[in-house]
C-alpha cells in the first residue's frame, strides 16, 4: 500500500522551528517510502488564522525544500463536509446538545489523566426535553463515547492505551458557535485523503484514541501514528510562536536551509554530525529508531545560529 503522509500547520503566525520538525519528520518518514505527502491548512479557528500565514508557510517549506505532493481543501472551508459527519453520527443517536459554561466544565469534571484538560462528568448526558427546552444558551454538540480502551503502538512512543469513558468523557465535536472542532474535521481530512501515517507532536498524542473512535464509526483506517518530542527552549519552555527569535523570519536570515536541517536532524537523533543536508539527501538515510523519544532541549539559541 502507497505511504500517504500529511502536514497540516495552523497559519497562525509565521513556522517556527517546532513546526519545521514536525514538517521535516513527516516529509522525511513518507519520503523515505516513496510516498506522497499532502499538506493541509488547519484554519477552524478563523479569527486566528489567516490566508498570509498560510502563504509564508508555503514559501517556507519551498524554502526548506519540503516539497508537497498534494494540497487539501483548507479546513476553514470544509464546513458542509463536516456536516455530513455530524449528522451520521446524529444519525447514529450518539450527538446530544451541552449547555455547560466553561466554568462549570472546570469545577464539576475531573482532570484528564494525559492533557491536563478535564474528564467531562456527562452533566448534558439524560438532560430531558423539557429540560433542554427550558435552556436560553445555544448548545454545543457532544459525542458519546464507550466504556473501552482504545490502544495503539506508536512509532516513537510505544504502546500508548486511554479509556475514552474514564480518561476523556464525551467530548464536544461542533462548538455552540457552529463551528466543528479540531478532532472531527482531522479525522474527516485524514480519512479522505487516505492518511496512513500521522506525525505530529507529543502534546497530540492523547486526542489520537478520540480519533480513532470516530475513525471507526466513520469507516476509516486508522493510521499508523508517531508523536515526535517537543523541542523546548533552554529554561524548558517549549518553543511556540511566541519564540520569534526562533522563527522562519530570523532563522532564514542565518542559515540556509541544508544548515538548519542539519542541526534540527542532528540535534534529533538522526545524524551524527551536524553537518548541513538537504531534507531529499536526509530522506534516503532516514530511521525512525534514530529518533529521541523525549524532549529535545535546545542548549542555547547560539546552538541554532
Ligand atoms: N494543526 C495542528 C497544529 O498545527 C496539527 C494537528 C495534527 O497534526 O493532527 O499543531
Amino acid at each position: 500500500m502507497e505511504t500517504v503522509g500529511r502536514f497540516a500547520p495552523t497559519p497562525s503566525g509565521r513556522m517556527h522551528l517546532g513546526n519545521v520538525f514536525a514538517a521535516l519528520l513527516s516529509y522525511l518518514s513518507v519520503k523515505s517510502k516513496q510516498g506522497v505527502w499532502v499538506l493541509r491548512m488547519e484554519d477552524l479557528d478563523t479569527l486566528r488564522t489567516k490566508e498570509e500565514y498560510a502563504a509564508l508557510l508555503r514559501e517556507d517549506l519551498l524554502w526548506l525544500g519540503l516539497r508537497w505532493d498534494e494540497e487539501t481543501q483548507p479546513q476553514s472551508r470544509r464546513s458542509p463536509v463536516y456536516h455530513r459527519y455530524f449528522e451520521k453520527l446524529q444519525d447514529l443517536h450518539l450527538l446530544y446538545p451541552c449547555y455547560c459554561t466553561r466554568s462549570q466544565l472546570h469545577s464539576v469534571n475531573a482532570p484528564h489523566l494525559s492533557d491536563g484538560t478535564y474528564v467531562y462528568a456527562g452533566t448534558c448526558r439524560n438532560l430531558s426535553q423539557q429540560e433542554r427546552a427550558r435552556q436560553t444558551r445555544l448548545p454545543s454538540y457532544r459525542v458519546m463515547v464507550p466504556n473501552r480502551e482504545y490502544a495503539f503502538t506508536d512509532l516513537v512512543q510505544g504502546a500508548y492505551h486511554e479509556n475514552l469513558a474514564t480518561d476523556c468523557g464525551d467530548f464536544v465535536v461542533r462548538r455552540a458557535d457552529g463551528v466543528y472542532v479540531y478532532q472531527l474535521a482531522v479525522t474527516v481530512d485524514d480519512g479522505e485523503s487516505g492518511v496512513t501515517e500521522v506525525v505530529r507532536g507529543m502534546d497530540l498524542l492523547s486526542s489520537s484514541p478520540r480519533q480513532m473512535y470516530l475513525q471507526d464509526l466513520f469507516g476509516f483506517q486508522t493510521p499508523q501514528y508517531a508523536h515526535i518530542p517537543m523541542l523546548m527552549a533552554p529554561d524548558g519552555r517549549r518553543l511556540s510562536k511566541r519564540d520569534q527569535d526562533l522563527d522562519m523570519g530570523a532563522l532564514r536570515k542565518h542559515l540556509n536551509p541544508e544548515q538548519l536541517i542539519g542541526i534540527l536532524a542532528h540535534a534529533a537523533g538522526l545524524t551524527e554530525s551536524g553537518n548541513p543536508i538537504s531534507a531529499m539527501e536526509l530522506s534516503s538515510i532516514f530511521d525512525w529508531n534514530k529518533l529521541k523519544k523525549t524532549d529535545i532541549i535546545l542548549q542555547t539559541i547560539a546552538d541554532i545560529f
